[in-house]
Formats: structure tokens, C-alpha cells, sequence
């Protein structure tokens, strides 16, 4: 770093190394910048590590949230291709019981087919040839899209990528202060593994649920509402598909498959600060309640693990649309509107969405840096994506375990 003798400038920081840091991070070295990724932690140690693992087909946002659901299935169709072994290809159904509104399944079905996501109904018997354990009061049922995501392998395979491309990467690298001269950002201190300070030409803000704290070392106002939520693994052999209640998005919605155990989640409560959290006992409680009202055996199945996450939520949005409907679409928030020419910060969105996230960043970054190249993300497959050992090695290296997919991580044959 520069005040080392052997160092040298990148061209551009990207703060954060979750998937939309490291994402941003693999689309510019795939378009020949120069780019430094810096976390606090481990790759993978904010939210990215500590989801649901739900690929959304956009099913779940489809009536309310129109933007934000055909982001999800238009990169859910990019995820199936690209990246291997870090996502699985389960399926998911949408669940009515007896006590759900028709009327919502009804206006779900037809939201999901404005905006592109396929759906089949099915009558409850046949359900329950792919999910025989399903609740008895289940009345409708429809098929979507959805998968499951390992975050850990998909960070991994990013970081790799990115790596191959010459980008690099620190861990446990925290940003400490960030200098402004003459509007823009003249020097970034880096604490831990680095401990020096860069001059980057461009520095991009990826610090998630802490993106506010970073903008602020810039003088910078981002205001972040994170919501905590809790995820509780169970055991349960070999659920099939996804399975979400088909009501108003609420606690205890959603059930994920993970081979032997299945993901049970989740709530979604205000917090303060996104490193220090109250840990409701209810949130975990509801949770395992309300998944049990759609597959009744997990009620009293023993639990293997717990894990809490906060969600980035940009705040104006979500003062704008209030509680749960909020936006699951992102934002890019280019600073210099408010006075720092060379920074962006990116917020919101989805771990399903954060290829999206990244190319629309990395868009304006070519943009400001006059680097004519065009996003290749899409397109090109994931380093090691057929190769769940390589990107289990990439995870150690980087010491990007989150708890999400402990229990599938290491274990490929
Ligand atoms: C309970 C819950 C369930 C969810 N379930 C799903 C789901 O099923 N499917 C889905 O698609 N999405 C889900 N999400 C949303 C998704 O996880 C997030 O939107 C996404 O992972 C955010 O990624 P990110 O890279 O923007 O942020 P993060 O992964 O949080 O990355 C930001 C990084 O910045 C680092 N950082 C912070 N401060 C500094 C600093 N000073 N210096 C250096 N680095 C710093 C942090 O350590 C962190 O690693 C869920 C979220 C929650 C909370």
C-alpha cells in the first residue's frame, strides 16, 4: 500500500466483501480495472453469510414490489447458469392453508405472471407427491422458480474470479478513515491485515447494513434501516422444494431445503445497530410455529443450529413504503451529487440480486474512470462453478464460511 515501498495504488476500492463487493469487484477485473476489496472480517462475515439462501424466483415480492421481483427473476435465470455448485435447483411452492386468503393466492398467481415468473398450480394431493409431510389444511398450491443459494461457494467463486482477472483481495482489512480534499476522496486508512492507507482513483461504498458508518468517515449522509432476523435449522431429511406461505409477507414464511436439515426463517425487526442486537427469543419461536403450520413435523424437530442476519435497507425507501412492503429492489447512490466526485455507494437489494447490483455499479465506475468495456458477468460461468472442492479450498483461504451453508460446505465427494 502506498506507504510501503513496494506497493502500489488500485484504481479502485471496493469496500466490502459481500456478495455486491466482491461481485463489483469480479465485473471490473473482468473489464481490465485495477480493483482492491477490503473487508472488516472474513469474505462473506456481514449479511451475505448469514441469509435465508433462498434464490428468489421474485414470487415473494411479485404483487407488491413489481421492480423488485423481476430483478430477482431475471437474475435467478442468470444464477442457474453461471454459477454451479453454489446454488441448487430445488424448485420452491407457495402454500395456501385454509385460514390464507384465496383472494391473495389468486392475485400472487397473476402478479407473478405480469412480471415474467412462470407458475403452475397444483391441487394439494399432487403437492404432496414432492412434499408428502405438507400440513393436511393445505388448500392451493403453485409451483414457482425459486432455489437455494450456498453464499459462502457464491463468494468464493466471485473472489476467485475476480482474483484470476488481477484484482485483490484482504480480509480482515477494516476501513478506519477516509480523507476528502477538493471533493473527492483523496485517501482511505486501512487497519488489520493491510495497515497503511491507499489512494484510490475511485472508491466504491459495499459495506451493506454498514454502508451509512462507511459514507460518514466521507462526510457522507446514507441512511440505513436494518432489520435483524433470525434463521433456525432443523433436522428433516430431504424436503424437496422451497416452501413459502402464500399470505402478506410475514414472520415465519419461508422454509429452505439443505440436505439433511431444513432452514426455517425468518423475522424482520428494526435494529439500531447493525452490531449490536437484541436476540428475541419469540423471533425464533414464531419462526419454527409458523413454518410448522406448513410442513407440521419440524414443530418438534431437533434444532441443529441458529444464526441472526441484518438486512441493508436503504431508509428512504423504506420510510416511504413502511414495514414489510418495502422494496427489495437496490440503490446506487452516486456522491457526486452531494459533493464527492469519485465515490458510490450501492444499498438495498437481495443476495439474489447482487450480480444486478454489481453491474449497474461497475457501470458508472467504467463510466466515471473512461474505461469503454462492456459487463461480461452474465455471460461468463463462475471460476470453480463445477468444482464445489476448489471453491470449499477458495472458502478457507479467504475465511469466507458464513453460517448459512456450514453444513453443506465441505462436503462435496
Ligand atoms: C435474515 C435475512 C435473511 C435473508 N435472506 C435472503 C434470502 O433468502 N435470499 C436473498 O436473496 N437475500 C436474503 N437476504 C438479503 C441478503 O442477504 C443481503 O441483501 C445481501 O447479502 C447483502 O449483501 P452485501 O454484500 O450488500 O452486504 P454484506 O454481505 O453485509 O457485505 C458488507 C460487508 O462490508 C463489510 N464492512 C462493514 N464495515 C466495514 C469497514 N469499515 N471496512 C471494511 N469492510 C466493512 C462487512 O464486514 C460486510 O462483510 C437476507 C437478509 C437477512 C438479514
Amino acid at each position: 500500500m502506498s506507504d510501503r515501498p513496494d506497493s502500489r495504488e488500485p484504481e479502485v476500492l471496493v469496500i466490502g466483501g459481500g456478495a455486491t463487493g466482491i461481485g463489483t469487484a469480479r465485473d471490473l477485473a473482468l473489464r481490465g480495472v485495477d480493483v482492491t476489496v477490503v473487508d472488516r472480517g472474513g469474505l462473506c462475515s456481514g449479511t451475505s453469510g448469514r441469509s435465508h439462501g433462498l434464490l428468489h424466483s421474485g414470487a415473494r415480492y411479485a404483487e407488491a414490489d413489481e421492480r423488485g421481483a423481476a430483478e430477482c427473476i431475471e437474475e435467478n435465470r442468470i444464477l442457474r447458469r453461471i454459477a454451479g455448485a453454489a446454488i441448487e435447483d430445488t424448485g420452491g411452492l407457495f402454500v395456501g392453508l385454509a385460514d390464507d386468503d384465496a383472494d391473495y393466492f389468486a392475485e400472487k398467481r397473476a402478479a407473478c405472471e405480469a412480471v415474467g415468473i412462470p407458475t403452475e398450480t397444483l391441487d394439494p394431493d399432487t403437492a404432496r407427491e414432492a412434499v408428502p409431510d405438507l400440513a393436511d389444511d393445505v388448500e392451493r398450491v403453485m409451483r414457482v422458480p425459486d432455489g437455494v443459494v450456498y453464499p459462502s461457494r457464491l463468494i468464493a467463486a466471485n473472489a476467485l474470479d475476480a482474483e484470476a482477472h488481477g484484482a485483490t483481495i484482504h480480509p480482515h482489512a477494516p476501513v478506519e478513515s477516509i480523507t476528502v480534499e477538493d471533493g473527492r476522496v483523496s485517501a482511505v486508512a486501512l487497519g488489520g491485515s493491510v495497515d497503511g492507507t491507499v489512494r484510490p482513483e475511485y472508491v466504491v461504498n459495499a459495506a451493506g447494513a454498514w454502508a451509512g458508518e462507511v459514507a460518514a468517515m466521507a462526510g457522507l449522509e446514507v441512511e440505513m434501516q436494518p432489520t435483524r432476523g433470525v434463521m433456525v435449522s432443523v433436522e428433516y431429511d430431504g424436503l424437496g422444494p422451497v416452501l413459502n406461505r402464500c399470505r402478506e409477507p410475514d414472520d415465519g414464511d419461508i422454509v429452505v431445503p439443505h440436505g439433511d436439515e431444513v432452514v426455517l426463517g425468518t423475522t424482520s425487526v428494526p435494529v439500531n445497530d447493525p452490531d449490536d442486537y437484541e436476540q428475541a427469543r419469540w423471533e425464533v419461536e414464531t419462526s419454527i410455529e409458523e413454518c410448522a403450520a406448513m410442513l407440521p413435523d419440524v414443530a418438534d424437530a431437533p434444532v441443529v443450529r441458529e444464526w441472526w442476519g441484518v438486512r441493508p435497507l436503504y431508509a428512504p425507501d423504506e420510510a416511504e413504503r413502511g414495514g414489510r412492503g418495502i422494496s427489495r429492489g437496490f440503490f446506487r447512490l452516486d456522491h457526486a451529487a452531494d459533493g464527492v466526485d469519485n465515490a458510490v455507494s450501492v444499498v438495498g437489494g437481495k443476495l439474489t440480486t447482487y450480480r444486478m447490483m454489481a453491474a449497474s455499479t461497475a457501470d458508472l465506475v467504467c463510466d466515471r474512470l473512461g474505461v469503454d468495456a462492456e459487463c461480461e458477468t452474465a455471460e461468463r460461468e463462475l471460476v470453480g462453478a463445477d468444482d464445489p472442492e476448489r471453491l470449499d479450498e477458495a472458502i478457507t483461504r479467504f475465511d469466507g464460511q458464513g453460517p448459512t451453508d456450514v453444513d453443506v460446505v465441505g462436503t462435496a465427494d
